[in-house]
């Protein structure tokens, strides 16, 4: 497709990106049907191609969004389906990522949204934050009808969020007891450590148990992808930043770390992307590393028992970690591997639950949400088990099964505690 940016403009490394990927866009609309906002509201500015014009023209004119384009980039998961489908190779995340920090900027939004997109990125990455709002957040939900409609949905949110616990602390450095066959960093995360701790502690157990030395990375406690869901860069990248540099602290004995781990695939897909957002070769150094666990662990001969054989789980194939790190076939193969009895539904789309997108657009999230639920328990599981936390809220307040992290099985099955 052709554009029509100014050198000027094109001067902006983000933007250039961003127009390279609309001059691959031959507009075929192959992608259309594999979009889940095109699916459920039948309209072409909710599908990927439409989204692509109203990103072109919204750049190329650097105008003020009207409300309607706002609301149809609003509406765009960053599933990244379209990705997978797209025969063109298009890249979509440096459009819809450019477009959310220019609608960020410019756009006029309610004063009521514009709050609560400040607060989901002021609060939810700190995690002294999130705890007390979660707990404010449940005594409030039985009254959420009374309170501003901005807020209803994050109380309604967090009455369905599991409580906030608190996790046995975990060693900085956790060693095997013979000589390792590697060095990981384990990144920690923000929301994950509140809602589920218990995932962080399930990864250290089953890594140091076949021989990794693991050392925990926090940076200052999120990786930045809330804030860049939400197109706030600066606060992205100061999160981004800090990450980068715990890993390299740990680093600096000029041993570096054999991967970088994350057990939460929204926070993989953004910190493979950091070298990019960071316009940083450090950073480039670690996306190029970051790997999903279950990915890390493929090839790895795992020490299984026999108590969990043929117990029958559902795997929900985070859209992240599907087309965002491209790394989703390692864990349904290990748990195969291990004696699960996996069975994995034929309706792939999204959950719903897209970083904040529950919150923001709760309509179009709980229909998914519902579908993705049914389409899970039609196969009749013990368990539901994913590789993102988010996924994992959002199915969990819809179903009355146990829903899991994947880490959480391969535990149990090779050693650890039944989840
Ligand atoms: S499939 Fe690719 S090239 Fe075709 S419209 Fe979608 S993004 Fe553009
Ligand atoms: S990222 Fe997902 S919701 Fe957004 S346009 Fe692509 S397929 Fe549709």
């Amino acid at each position: 497709m052709r554009t029509n940016f100014t050198p000027a403009q094109l001067e902006d490394p983000q933007l250039a990106a961003a127009e390279k990927q609309l001059r691959a866009c031959v507009h075929c609309g192959i992608c259309t049907a594999t979009c889940p906002t095109y699916t459920l509201l039948g309209d072409e500015l909710d599908g990927p191609r439409g989204r692509i014009q109203l990103i072109q023209h919204m750049l190329e004119t650097d105008a003020v969004p009207s409300a309607k384009v706002v609301t149809h980039i609003d509406r765009c998961l960053s599933c990244l389906a379209c990705v997978s489908a797209c025969p063109s190779g298009v890249n979509y995340p440096r459009l819809i990522d450019k477009a959310r920090e220019h609608i960020e900027r410019k756009a006029q939004r309610p004063w009521a949204r514009r709050l609560l997109r400040k607060a989901l990125g002021q609060v939810l990455p700190h995690r002294e934050l999130l705890r007390p709002l979660l707990m404010l957040g449940r005594i409030g939900a039985p009254f959420a009808a009374l309170l501003p409609e901005a807020l209803r949905a994050p109380a309604r949110l967090a009455a369905r969020l599991p409580k906030a616990e608190r996790g046995t602390p975990i060693a900085k450095v956790s060693r095997p007891s013979g000589t390792p066959v590697g060095r990981v960093a384990l990144h920690v995360g923000c929301v994950q450590e509140v809602v589920a701790p218990r995932i962080t502690r399930a990864a250290v157990r089953v890594l140091v148990r076949h021989g990794f030395e693991v050392t925990t990375v926090e940076g200052d406690g999120c990786c930045g992808a809330l804030n860049h869901h939400l197109g706030q860069a600066a606060e992205a990248h100061t999160h981004a930043k800090a990450l980068v540099a715990d890993i390299a602290k740990h680093e600096d004995d000029g041993k570096p770390f054999d991967a970088i781990v994350t057990t939460a695939s929204g926070c993989g897909a953004v910190v493979r992307d950091i070298g990019f957002q960071l316009n940083d070769e450090r950073g480039a150094a670690v996306g190029a590393r970051t790997r999903d666990i279950a990915d890390l662990l493929r090839g790895v001969p795992l020490k299984t028992g026999r108590a969990h054989r043929f117990t029958r789980v559902a795997y929900h194939a985070a859209c992240s970690l599907t087309h965002g790190m491209k790394q989703a076939a390692a864990a349904p193969q290990i748990l195969r591997t291990l004696g699960f009895d996996v069975v994995e539904p034929r309706d792939t789309q999204c959950c719903g639950s897209a970083g904040v997108y529950n919150v923001l657009e709760p309509a179009i999230a709980d229909r998914l949400q519902q579908r993705k639920a049914a389409t899970l328990m039609e196969t009749q599981p013990k368990y539901i088990a994913t590789g993102n936390i988010g996924c994992l809220a959002q199915i969990a307040a819809a179903v009355q099964l146990p829903v899991v992290h994947t880490i959480e099985l391969i535990d149990w099955a090779t050693g650890g505690p039944k989840p």
